[in-house]
């Protein structure tokens, strides 16, 4: 008979048990210990064990820790509506909360649809995205997902909301060249908005640095004030899926700062919580909450511990945290130091194809060949090989792969917690460099990978 209790990612193997963490360390029971080089998924922004949060929890529960959003609000959660609005750029000062990305994402493509529909407009009912993207697992954050891998098992029941080639200039898809190209891939979100008819498109969402299905692929320059101007000529709503982006990871407290563009909807999560509870929000433009404060009234959405006090009260307590210690501004200047590094680790080993991110949040993409970019066959399992070689060196990186061209493209985030210091960043780098040296030696006693070196 089956001993089976908790269901873990990959059905039959061994994950080692954290006893506990501090800072940007974690220690399993063993008492190894393990550099957060990827701050879990992307999440834990201030670091491990931080006291005053658990203090803010504690405080919090000792009054109470539920309340029904439709019977009662807390000071908690108004005070973090509050914040968050104050940080939110233009005219978003509406927040819902939620407790997943996913939902957070999910609920903006409701808000979105609800906004045509109060006035009269029934069949703007798409919210069109990109390939190469991810905005979550539920079905309807899942059918904004340009990630072929995780879309694959459910296809039967996702809409093709994918429509539009990604920034990708390392791989354009267009087989274009930055910056002669002229940003071709915004106008092809406009040929993509033409085809499916701007009457049947409520928004368009885009990550602002394409994470977990790519590796930090950050656009040119010019792409989002163009596809701004596209959204306004359809009358098509813009939603930042800034749930890896948001909250100072890349050294802004909103990606779209970088190029100064205000998208009507943005969902955060992630780093707004820094995990220390599940949390996560829908903030949304005065221009909307106008339309549907003077129609229905209700936005319909909502879960059974959206504006939760308990988690309300640990995210301001993370917020606060990040304000006294000017993590988004250290999270810039930590950002370009590790860029620096990865950098000199690109001269280093061929296989690294390209090097790209802004603040705290850096990709490397891996290839089979620098000069033509041919990426490595999915069954050389590249990124899994190097993500197994740094956890038993000590480092936590995380994987960026499956939402490319097919199912191929090898790539890792790097993103460490925002307090990491430039001695900490170097022992991050000296592991990777090991690694990445095992790897190589790895693929090339297999007979997986030629370097000049070798042929
Ligand atoms: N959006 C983006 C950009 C993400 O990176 C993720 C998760 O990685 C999500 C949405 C989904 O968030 P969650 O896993 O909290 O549901």
């Amino acid at each position: 008979m089956r001993k089976s209790h908790l269901i873990k990612p990959v059905l039959g193997s061994e994950y080692p048990v954290i006893s506990h963490g501090k800072g940007i360390y974690l220690y399993d029971k063993e008492g190894k210990q393990y550099i957060d080089g990827s701050s879990g998924a992307i999440t834990c922004n201030i670091g491990h064990g931080v006291h005053e949060v658990a203090e803010a929890m504690w405080n919090q529960a000792n009054h109470v820790s539920f309340v029904y959003r439709s019977q009662f609000t807390s000071e908690a959660a108004e005070q973090l509506a509050e914040k968050i609005a104050h940080y939110a750029p233009g005219d978003l000062n509406s927040v819902f909360f939620v407790n997943s990305g996913s939902e957070a994402t999910e609920t903006a493509l409701k808000v979105a649809i609800q906004y045509f529909q109060e006035q009269g407009d029934m069949t703007k009912t798409k919210v069109i995205s990109r390939w190469t993207s991810y905005h979550g697992i539920t079905l309807g954050a899942l059918s904004m997902s340009g990630h072929k891998l995780r879309r694959q098992r459910f296809a039967a029941l996702l809409e093709d909301f994918p429509a539009a080639h990604p920034p990708y200039c390392y791989q354009c898809p267009l087989k274009e060249t930055y910056p002669g190209c002229g940003v071709k891939c915004a106008d092809d979100l406009e040929s993509s908005i033409q085809a499916i008819g701007p009457d049947q498109i409520a928004a368009f969402i885009a990550e602002p640095i394409i994470g977990a299905s790519g590796g930090a692929i950050v656009p040119p320059d010019e792409y989002f004030g163009k596809i701004r101007e596209i959204c306004d000529k359809y009358n098509i709503l813009m939603i930042a899926d800034e749930v890896m982006t948001g909250m100072g990871r890349t050294g802004k407290m909103f990606a779209m700062e970088h190029w100064d563009v205000t998208p009507d909807i943005i969902a955060i999560g992630k780093g707004m919580s820094a995990g220390y509870t599940p949390m996560a929000a829908t903030i949304v433009s005065d221009r909307i909450m106008n339309v549907i404060e003077a129609g229905s009234k209700v936005v319909m959405s909502g879960h059974t511990f959206s504006a939760n006090p308990q988690s309300a009260a640990v995210c301001l307590a993370v917020i606060d945290y990040m304000e006294r210690n000017k993590l988004q501004e250290n999270a810039e200047v930590m950002g370009q130091y590790l860029m620096n590094h990865l950098q000199r680790l690109q001269w280093k080993y061929p296989l690294i194809g390209d090097v790209r991110g802004k603040g705290l949040l850096c990709g490397i993409e891996f290839v089979k060949n620098p000069i033509t970019r041919e990426p490595f066959e999915i069954t050389t399992k590249v990124t899994d090989r190097l993500l197994s070689i740094c956890l038993d060196n000590g480092l936590l990186v995380y994987p960026a792969v499956g939402g490319v061209t097919g199912f191929s493209g090898d790539s890792i985030l790097l993103s460490p917690p925002l307090n990491v210091t430039k001695e900490q960043i170097a022992d991050i780098i000296d592991i990777l460099d090991q690694s990445i040296g095992e790897l190589t030696t790895q693929l090339i006693t297999e007979g997986l990978y030629i370097t000049e070196a070798t042929s």
